[in-house]
Formats: structure tokens, C-alpha cells, sequence
């Protein structure tokens, strides 16, 4: 017999009732545990989440199987990329019942402002740009502020070199030597002619790595090429949480053939930080030698006499126009903090 299509209002109907189901289920676990009756539950089992649907997420055990759970309550909201301890509670569930320290968090401002974690664990943040559309370096720089703000790696990455006037001496190429400089390697890539991609994938391996960057420079292109069999895990997804192929939506974590992690969440990887004066501050590596070395305690580093940053672009020491876009986003990032507004 052929599938009937579900209307949408059906689907929604089906999806209350799952998730009232799934409550219910919750808050006898809960009760459960709190009564010293875990033991109904089976043995503790490490794992990590690699992705989650509402209340349900999908927990991964060292031998790669997938396990569909729900998190004790009492519990901080499990995410993508959790270290996780988890016991079965039914034949198909299991239940999260500790999370381990997050190593790194990377997190977002919710509808009220407040700051919510996407996405735990990450080790390497991908910046990626293209010589099209036109590289936003103030966006970079913010990129890169939020990545050492969450105290993890960083690399940028130019796609679609393919396009480069001359692949040597090509403007741009000069333009993003400053982030050398600094110490951000940059690794030039083309997901049209597979230029670089090996060694991308190399520098992949140590660890959970993340794309962000601007729409059009190439991500979901890059997320192709980095994850050639990437609908296999998700229909492998599907078939655990038996909720359909719209987890694809949701922040997921994937293995790559090469070695390491992909975290990728179509939602996020164009996502613009929200940072504070104090982490554009800390964000510009390269300051550090000179921060709290001006005449004044207080100098805003534009008009004061005897300004140790002024000094240092002065001296060639620091970028000039890396500089002049710190001032942009410290007094833009200023302005907000007084305004106690943490976009
Ligand atoms: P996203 O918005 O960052 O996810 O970017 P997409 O992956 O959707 O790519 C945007 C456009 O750039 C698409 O038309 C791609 O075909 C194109 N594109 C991606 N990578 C390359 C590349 O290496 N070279 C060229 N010339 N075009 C690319
Ligand atoms: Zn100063």
C-alpha cells in the first residue's frame, strides 16, 4: 500500500503527542532515581551526544552504535558534542543521567538575550572566506575574537582559490598574510578542484573542528567535500530517533574518513558573535605586548599622548588596518556593554 502523506497539521498532532509520551517517560525516570530506584535502569555507559531533537537526543558509544536517550531534568540541557554517562531505561531508550566538564562551549544568544550553548567540545574553529563574495575582515576578526574567547584553535580558511587573479601575488593574499603574522595559519582550498583539501583534512585530525563564515564563500559546498558520505550517518540518525530526516537541520557531530570531527549545524555556520569590549581586547593576539602599557589607564588608544598600541602601529609592530578595525569593534562593543545589550 502506498505511504499516505501526512498533512502538516497531523505531523504536528503526531509530534505533541511523542513529546508528551517522551515527558511523561522523563518524569518517571526522574521519579525513579530520586527514589534510589536507579537500579531498574542498566549500567552506566559513556558517550557522546552527536546530535539532538527536541528533548531527544542521539547519544554515540565508543563502538559507534546509537543510542536514542533523554536527559535526567535535573540535568544542564545536554547539546551537541556532551560527554555524556547514560543508562538504558527502556528497551529503546536510555536515559543521560551525568555530564562530564566541557572542555569548550560554543554559544549563542537566545530570544531573551541569554546565552545558550550550540555546541560543546569544539577544538577547531574553521574560519572560511572567499576571494567572492568580498571578505569581510572585520567579520574575520570578530570570528577570531570569539574563537580565542572560547579558548579553542583557530584557522582560516580561503575557498574558491580557483578564482584568484594570480595565484601568487594575488591582492588578497597579502590582505590575509596579516592573520599569518599573527599566528592564524591560513590554508587555501578550492572545492571545485579538490586544490588543498587534503591538507585541510590534515590538519582535521587533532580534534572537533567547526565552519563558520559568510554566506556564499563555500561551506555547505566544503561540508560535501569533507563529508562525502554524510547522508549515510544522518539516515542512521533517523532510524535511531525514528523522527524523520529533518534532524539534518539540527547542529550534528560527524566523523571524518581522514580523521577527527566535523560539528556542522546549517544554522550556525554563519552566525555572527556577540563579543564584549574586554574579549575584542583579548581578541587581538597581537596587542598583548602593549595592553596596559599607555600613559593612561583609561586611554581609549585614539587621541591620548604616549599610547603603547599607537606606538606599536607606529613601529610597524602591529597591522595598521587590523587596528583600526579593533577600535570599530571595541567602541561598537562598548557601546552595547553599556547599553547592557549583549548583541
Ligand atoms: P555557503 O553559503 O557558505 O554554504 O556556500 P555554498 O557552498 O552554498 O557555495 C556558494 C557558491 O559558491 C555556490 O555556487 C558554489 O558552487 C560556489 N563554490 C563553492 N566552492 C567553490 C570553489 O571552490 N570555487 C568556485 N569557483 N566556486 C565555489
Ligand atoms: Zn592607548
Amino acid at each position: 500500500m502506498a505511504k499516505r502523506k501526512l498533512t502538516g497539521h497531523q505531523v504536528r498532532r503526531i509530534q505533541q503527542s511523542r513529546t508528551a509520551r517522551r515527558e511523561a517517560a522523563r518524569e518517571r525516570i526522574d521519579r525513579q532515581l530520586d527514589e534510589g530506584d536507579g537500579k531498574s535502569l542498566g549500567p552506566e555507559t559513556r558517550g557522546i551526544v552527536i546530535t539532538s531533537f527536541g528533548h531527544t537526543l542521539v547519544v554515540e558509544g565508543g563502538d559507534g552504535t546509537l543510542q536514542r536517550c533523554v536527559a535526567r531534568r535535573t540535568l544542564e540541557t545536554p547539546v551537541c558534542g556532551d560527554r555524556v554517562f547514560w543508562q538504558t531505561s527502556t528497551e529503546t531508550e536510555g536515559v543521560i543521567v551525568a555530564l562530564e566538564h566541557r572542555r569548550s562551549i560554543l554559544a549563542r544568544p537566545d530570544h531573551s538575550r541569554r546565552s545558550k550553548p550550540l555546541a560543546t567540545n569544539i577544538d577547531q574553529v574553521l574560519v572560511v572566506i572567499a576571494p567572492r563574495p568580498e571578505p569581510s575582515e572585520a567579520l574575520v576578526d570578530r570570528y577570531l575574537a570569539a574563537v580565542e574567547a572560547m579558548g579553542v584553535e583557530a584557522l582560516v580558511v580561503l575557498n574558491k582559490t580557483d578564482l584568484l587573479q594570480d595565484p601568487v601575488n594575488d591582492p588578497l593574499l597579502k590582505r590575509l598574510a596579516v592573520y599569518e603574522n599573527v599566528g592564524y595559519p591560513v590554508v587555501q582550498i578550492s572545492t571545485k578542484t579538490g586544490e588543498g583539501l587534503a591538507a585541510l583534512g590534515k590538519a582535521m585530525r587533532r580534534g572537533t573542528g567547526i565552519l563558520l563564515g559568510q554566506s556564499g564563500v563555500g561551506k555547505s559546498s566544503l561540508v560535501k567535500a569533507l563529508l562525502p558520505h554524510q547522508e549515510i550517518a544522518i539516515r542512521a540518525i533517523s532510524q535511531t530517533t525514528g523522527l524523520g530526516t529533518h534532524t539534518t537541520t539540527n547542529a550534528t557531530l560527524y566523523h571524518l574518513e581522514t580523521g577527527g570531527d566535523l560539528f556542522d549545524s546549517p544554522g550556525v555556520r554563519s552566525f555572527e558573535p556577540a563579543l564584549t569590549a574586554d574579549q575584542v581586547a583579548s581578541g587581538y593576539l597581537e596587542l598583548a605586548p602593549f595592553l596596559g602599557h599607555c600613559k593612561f589607564s583609561n586611554c581609549s588608544h585614539t587621541a591620548e599622548p604616549q599610547c603603547a598600541l599607537k606606538q606599536a602601529v607606529e613601529a610597524g609592530k602591529v597591522d595598521r588596518r587590523r587596528f583600526s578595525r579593533f577600535l570599530d569593534l571595541q567602541a561598537q562593543a562598548g557601546l552595547r556593554d553599556e547599553l547592557k545589550y549583549p548583541l
